[in-house]
């Protein structure tokens, strides 16, 4: 076998590796990322203490009215009991019956305006409890599927290494550590395809008489601007 091809082959095993490396940790940086769930999270419980505070001023509200609708109550029992006879004590009693009733009204419109603000506070809560659920939802499937591939990629992973290291005990591979100084100092990539006497890794034309060395099988031939070894392709 021809010296490029063998480092070509080498390098298709490397590249694999690599590929299937670099998503793993793609995946794994999507796996740790949970920015957007706990952004959701925080609106939510703040949706709930907005929601809470809404509440007490309801029941106080609510409280408020009950208490003066009894102060009334005992105006009017007061009032019709025929205890009451002296009619200067009837006319307070009267004229309290109506302040009393004209303040309800108010304490009343105070109480609707609190159970609106509550309705309004609930809808958002919910809302926010609906984002939290989606976006989890949506994480535990997205989640379920990047482990799926990551489990593909680590068996890929270990099948390829079986494969590169069956093939280095099986081969003499004289140009080795040429070609490991080279994966080191060219990103990965030490083998590249030349193609139509062009370099596929950079571009760059190769001449002819380089060109020819990277097409002899007992000749190892670089490409002269990016330095890789060059495979006919
Ligand atoms: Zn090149």
């Amino acid at each position: 076998m021809g010296r490029s091809k063998t480092l070509y082959q080498i390098q298709q095993y490397n590249t694999q590796i690599d590929d299937s490396s670099s998503r793993i940790l793609e995946i794994n940086a999507i796996l740790i990322d949970n920015d957007l769930l706990i952004k959701a999270q925080k609106i939510r419980t703040d949706a709930e203490a907005v929601l809470l505070g809404k509440k007490k001023v309801l029941t106080s509200a609510e409280t408020i009215v009950g208490d003066h609708s009894l102060k009334i109550d005992q105006n009017q029992k007061k009032l019709y009991s025929g205890l009451v006879t002296n009619p200067k004590e009837l006319e307070d009693l009267q004229l309290e019956s109506e302040s009393l009733n004209k303040y309800l009204s108010v304490l009343e419109e105070r109480q609707l305006e609190a159970m609106l603000d509550m309705e309004e506070a609930q809808k958002e809560f919910d809302a926010a409890s609906v984002e939290v659920t989606s976006i989890q939802t949506n994480m535990d499937a997205e989640h379920a599927n990047l482990l799926s591939e990551k489990e593909g990629l680590e068996i890929s992973i270990s099948d390829i290494n079986a494969q590169k290291e069956s093939y280095l005990s099986s081969t003499e591979i004289p140009d080795f550590s040429t070609y490991e100084a080279l994966r080191k100092s060219s990103g990965g990539i030490a083998v590249t395809l030349m193609i139509s006497n062009s370099c596929s890794s950079c571009g760059a034309n190769i001449p002819s008489a380089i060109a020819q060395e990277a097409r002899s099988p007992t000749k190892l031939a670089f490409c002269p601007t990016c330095k890789r070894i060059l495979h006919p392709g």
